[in-house]
């Protein structure tokens, strides 16, 4: 199961992108499939989960609704990922915790069984292997990682040099 975070988090469509690097970095985010405001704004309310919108009228609105909301302005991944993680006072990690494209928990499974999902040549070059029980997804660290590790250590050093550690929900209007 994944380290359950203390609170629930939920962004909107517009944000699926950085929903999934969260994610890749160990932090469940749902992305319910709302296209309307006003029903993604009640279910992270009856959630009782943070919104992540990049929306401000749905911010605004959410935020007159008692549900907390982080605005997430329009910048590259990296500022985006320090300015959430900063915020909820979260520590980005590489961790094959949660599914990047679906928010289930993975479990880590042998390589043998690993085989009957990917080819035998990964199979037997990796011996990490993560399967989604919801989507069927199979996970290996494989040359991947090297461009999560490049993104993770921008997201760090953009938050040393960057952002200045307002604690949420400061940050709230
Ligand atoms: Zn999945």
């Amino acid at each position: 199961m994944p380290e359950k975070t203390a609170t629930r988090i939920v962004a909107d469509v517009m944000l699926a992108k950085l929903a999934r690097w969260l994610r890749l970095f160990g932090i469940g985010v749902e992305n319910p499939r709302y296209t309307d405001d006003y029903k993604l704004m009640m279910y992270a309310k009856r959630t009782r989960s943070i919104l992540l919108t990049s929306d401000r009228a749905l911010h605004a609105r959410s935020v007159k609704n008692g549900v907390r909301s982080l605005l997430v302005e329009n910048a590259p991944l990296e500022a985006q990922l320090a300015y959430v993680t900063g915020s909820l006072r979260l520590s980005p990690r590489i961790d094959e915790k949660i599914c990047p494209v679906c928010n289930s928990p993975l479990r880590k499974i042998s390589a043998e069984s690993a085989s009957r999902y990917t080819t035998k040549k990964i199979a037997e070059e990796y011996d990490a292997f993560y399967y989604c029980r919801k989507c069927g997804k199979v996970y290996w660290r494989g040359s991947h990682l090297k461009n999560i590790e490049a993104t993770l250590k921008r997201v760090l050093s953009y938050r040393k040099s960057h952002y200045t550690g307002l604690p949420f929900p400061a940050r709230i209007r």
